[in-house]
């Protein structure tokens, strides 16, 4: 084994991908395991679709970081001009186009 760590348990190989894919970004390297990825049967519980996201231990402080932000990023916030609900990476409400208030 190497010196991989465990970073994050994504619920589904379609988070997993989009969490990957942003810290890939950033210029970490993410390794992922889960029944949906092939590889690993037999040692891995099959009961859930979950896929674990594993980056190099001297990555996982910034990775964690990143990571934080990420999940800021995405998540849903309100617009207080309209109150429409919008999800994380829209920049500007996309029914009245006001900015999100910081
Ligand atoms: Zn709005």
């Amino acid at each position: 084994m190497d010196s991989y760590v465990e970073l994050y348990r994504a619920a589904n190989a379609i988070e997993a991908h989009a969490v990957k894919g942003f810290l890939e970004q950033q210029g970490i390297l993410v390794r992922m395991l889960g029944e949906a990825l092939g590889g690993g049967a037999g040692e891995l519980p099959m009961e859930s679709q979950e896929v674990r996201l594993l980056v190099e231990r001297c990555h996982q402080a910034r990775a964690l970081e990143l990571l934080k932000r990420y999940q800021q990023e995405m998540a849903p916030w309100q617009c207080a001009a309209c109150g429409e609900q919008n999800d994380g990476h829209f920049e500007l409400c996309w029914r009245c186009g006001a900015e999100p208030e910081a």
